[in-house]
């Protein structure tokens, strides 16, 4: 058990906070919150709650963590460019990586990176939409994190070298679910990169293999104008349109991006149960757009705030990430009323836990014990004015000071109990420097 006590706020979600009040862990769930009975948490590990806001670990439902190891690259790019330029060459380094051993490294330090950092942010759980490797989760399960691998799967508009055969992209796929969907905090969900990187069968199988195994989808759709009218030209559909025709939403799924939608995509939308995956960040460095998010607020159509891949944000900061894209709805609008600080906190948080299925996202008895505490002694931090204002406008990811994962304490005092973060990093630089030798002049940057 683990009882925080005395905390000076305790944020349960954006409507209800409590002063001086205690938190009671029991196992991986919240047994107490406000008061705790001393006789209940006896032989409790006692963590003090004083100088700190508890409140609950942000879900970050959108990310690509290979691209941990291409932060910083491809600025001055519009989307197809960026991928030919940025992407693709490093996936080619993996394949490669694959090929030549039955171990492969960078997909551990990958993704062992960017849980840290993740976790840094007060990031306790995160759809990962990523290479299919088993190194990717063996390396959260080190961290401690809740994750969720989003199988990134694509047979079309790839190079020639990614090319493989769909069997093989399968049986990869399905070996991986088989291994590690509902282990522990860990989960595996499908997703075709976009409608035109799969061929109608591929999507067809996908939906099928999702229905049949009780799996989520998450999919890029409607990112950028040229995506849009690419499909028209190619289909006469938009993106929406062509995946309705083809029968690909035989379930609702997770929509990623949404910027250019037109009013039919809103109809399909809520025709078929779709949310939309907000990433303002990615958005606004690949030149795509703004993202209509009160449109879909006042269509009831819901939506999460999630921080994409590191290659084109760079970051993976929740605090930046909901901040920025609040901001920028304001601004887009002409109106200080677009999205509240609550609308926004809720899409970090609760929203986002509905997406991913998780009893998450709020801190309330019987759910998940998904825990940030934040130190509020900063300057930057007081006096503060509205508990809420000051967290969504004031904090920064250093503020995060102990992050408790289903239970189980990951950060305490600013330093991972779980994992060694220096070896991680300095590795992580090793693998780096030796992918860099196989194809660094492929790529348009100094890598
Ligand atoms: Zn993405």
């Amino acid at each position: 058990m683990i009882w925080i006590q005395d905390l000076d706020y305790l944020i349960q979600d954006a409507e209800r906070i409590l002063c001086g009040a205690d938190l009671l862990i029991d196992g991986e769930r919240i047994v107490a919150v406000g008061k705790v009975d001393p006789e209940s948490a006896r032989g409790a590990t006692v963590i003090s709650g004083k100088g700190k806001i508890a409140m609950p670990g942000f879900v970050n439902t959108h990310t690509h963590l290979y691209q941990n190891m291409l932060k910083g690259m491809g600025d001055m790019l519009r989307l197809k460019p960026w991928c030919e330029q940025v992407t693709f060459p490093f996936a080619s380094i993996i394949h490669q990586e694959e090929r030549e051993t039955d171990e492969p490294q960078l997909g551990y330090h990958w993704a062992a990176l960017g849980a840290m950092e993740m976790v840094r942010s007060g990031i306790t759980s995160f759809v990962d939409m990523d290479i299919v490797q088993d190194g990717v989760l063996r390396a959260w399960q080190d961290v401690g994190v809740r994750g969720n691998l989003a199988l990134q799967l694509v047979n079309r508009w790839v190079p020639k070298e990614l090319m493989v055969p769909d069997e093989q992209r399968k049986e990869k796929a399905l070996g991986i679910i088989e291994r590690w969907h509902n282990r522990g905090k860990l989960s595996v969900s499908m997703a075709p990169s976009t409608p035109f990187a799969c061929t109608p069968e591929f999507l067809l199988w996908i939906a099928k293999t999702a229905e049949e195994k009780d799996l989520q989808i998450y999919i890029h759709i409607s990112e950028t104008n040229w995506e849009v009218q690419q499909a028209k030209d190619e289909t006469g559909f938009t993106p929406f349109g062509y995946l309705e025709d083809v029968g690909f939403f035989t379930k609702p799924v997770h929509a990623v991006h949404c910027v250019c939608v037109e009013p039919g995509d809103i109809e399909i939308m809520k025709k078929r149960g779709i949310d939309v995956i907000y990433n303002p960040k990615s958005n606004a460095k690949l030149g795509s757009g703004i993202a209509p998010i009160e449109t879909y607020l006042k269509n009831k159509i819901p939506v999460a705030v999630s921080t994409d891949g590191p290659a084109s944000n760079d970051m993976l900061d929740m605090f930046e990430e909901m901040r920025f894209g609040q901001l920028l709805q304001k601004a887009a609008n002409c109106d200080p009323l677009a999205v509240s600080v609550k609308e926004m906190f809720n899409m970090a948080t609760k929203e986002g836990a509905r997406m991913m299925d998780i009893e998450a996202g709020v801190l309330e008895e019987g759910k998940l014990a998904d825990v940030v505490l934040l130190d509020d002694s900063g300057v930057h931090m007081q006096p503060m004015n509205g508990v809420l204002q000051t967290v969504f406008y004031c904090a920064k990811s250093q503020d995060v000071d102990c992050v408790i994962i289903g239970g189980e304490v990951v950060l305490q005092d600013k330093a991972f109990v779980t994992v060694d973060e220096k070896s991680i990093i300095n590795k992580a630089v090793e693998l780096r420097n030796r992918a860099k030798q196989h194809v660094g002049e492929k790529l348009d940057a100094d890598f």
